[in-house]
């Protein structure tokens, strides 16, 4: 007999309370929030929500990755988690990441206050450095998480000539334990991540809750074009191996590959031409490209079809093209079960929602490696984030917190009727 849920509610102001006082830890006196992962300001954040979780009874502990991980018991002996990340990058806005974090929070803090425990227990994690710090990969906790510390090593040495490892130590984590972070994937039914859409189709559209449907994948390109440099005044056209002008037709290439049928996205944000003199033809390129889709097939086939194209570009203009295949992260489906407990939680609220994609990367896709993930996102106004500016409305941000705490009671119900009870009690450090 599960026990009616219907007065329990978040406390909005205790939520957005906090998400202030952690804008103000790491405060960036060029603007907004600079909480890189590890460094002084990550580990008050963290230190400060430990105290949150150990008044709201969840018992938080800092695994081998430095991840912040609390865990309250339920009735039974599974669980659900949920949670984001406190790391931010340089200059980022107060919510990438925190809200996700102080939500997870906050529904185990109205669940403290109302007395009331889930048949599942709630396991509510802050990952270590979802951004990247310092020009590392990251995801590092995330990805401890799952078991994957290869996709994150500890000897990755950051733009400060610092090891991952050394980071970790110092942050309080264990490098040489890592493989002690992983949760066990028998006794979590699923993980469900909160977070600002960082994009402007909620915002422009009025919707209040966007319930996504798979956290897009992404593939890296990398591409070195050689040509000839020689003299701007002297060499004529005919007789020219523009590297930068091979490097124009591929960006325009890349920019026409997405269209029905085709990859979702597709970019060239990376360039350095050599020697970027004015009087020189330009003898060489260093490109960075990626695409992102949420479907696996579409984005191999969107790579070949580019490097076709790249192919034609470097025949035509009689330059060298070295292409490298990058990081592929592949795409994550959210658990059917996930999406419709959130979708029945907005209906019966009388919440707007609509069902959309992650055209950004999230600890969820990693954890979806390992666990049935599902994401909410509420809306950031005018779509900006990883910025000062990132912003999304009070009664936004609240909404979405209520979201999650009902899809989490939703998910509690439904998957303690459909999952067997499993001997595996412990959702920890394996
Ligand atoms: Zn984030």
């Amino acid at each position: 007999m599960i026990a009616s849920t219907s007065h329990i509610s978040i406390d909005g102001d205790r939520l957005l309370d906090r998400i202030d006082q952690l804008s103000r830890i790491g405060a960036d006196p060029r603007g907004g929030v600079t909480r890189e992962a590890w460094g002084d300001a990550d580990v008050e954040a963290r230190d400060l929500v430990a105290r949150w979780m150990a008044a709201a009874d969840l018992r938080p502990t800092v695994d081998p990755a430095a991840n912040l991980v609390g865990r309250s018991p339920g009735h039974g002996d599974r669980w659900l988690a949920t949670g984001s990340h406190l790391d931010t990058v340089v200059q980022a806005g107060p919510l990438d990441g925190t809200y996700g974090v102080l939500a997870a929070l906050e529904v185990a803090s109205s669940l403290h206050d109302a007395g009331h425990h889930m048949q599942h227990g709630l396991l509510v994690a802050a990952f270590a450095n979802e951004e990247g710090a310092r020009g590392t990969s990251g995801m590092t906790g995330s990805y401890a998480c799952v078991g994957h510390t290869e996709e994150a090593p500890p000897d990755e040495v950051d733009d400060a000539g610092v090891t991952v490892g050394e980071r970790i130590l110092a942050a309080g984590g264990d490098p040489d334990r890592l493989r002690e972070a992983r949760w066990d994937p028998d006794a979590i039914d699923a993980f469900v991540e909160l977070h600002i859409e960082q994009g402007p189709v909620l915002h422009a559209n009025g919707t209040s809750i966007g319930v996504v449907s798979a956290i897009t994948g992404r593939q890296a390109l990398d591409l070195s074009i050689t040509g000839v440099a020689n003299h701007a005044g002297t060499t004529p056209m005919d007789l020219r191996h523009d590297a930068l002008a091979a490097a124009a037709d591929v960006v325009l290439a890349v920019e026409s590959l997405p269209g029905p049928g085709s990859v979702r996205v597709a970019t060239c944000g990376h360039l350095l031409v050599g020697p970027n003199v004015r009087n020189v033809v330009p003898g060489r390129v260093e490109m960075g490209i990626e695409l992102r889709d949420e479907d696996p097939e579409t984005l191999a086939a969107g790579t070949r079809r580019l490097i076709e194209r790249i192919d034609a570009v470097a025949a035509r203009r009689g330059v060298a093209m070295d292409r490298r295949l990058g990081q592929m992260v592949p795409p994550v489906t959210s658990d059917p079960r996930i999406v419709d407990a959130a979708r029945a939680v907005c209906e019966r609220t009388g919440t707007s929602w609509e069902l959309l994609p992650s055209g950004a990367g999230h600890d969820a896709q990693v954890i979806g490696r390992m666990l049935a993930v599902g994401m909410i996102f509420v809306p950031s106004i005018g779509g900006i984030s990883h910025s000062p500016r990132e912003r999304t409305d009070a009664h936004h941000l609240v909404a979405g917190a209520e979201v999650l705490l009902r899809t989490l009671l939703e998910l509690d119900e439904v998957l303690s009727a459909t999952v067997p009870p499993s001997s595996v009690g412990d959702p920890g450090f394996r």
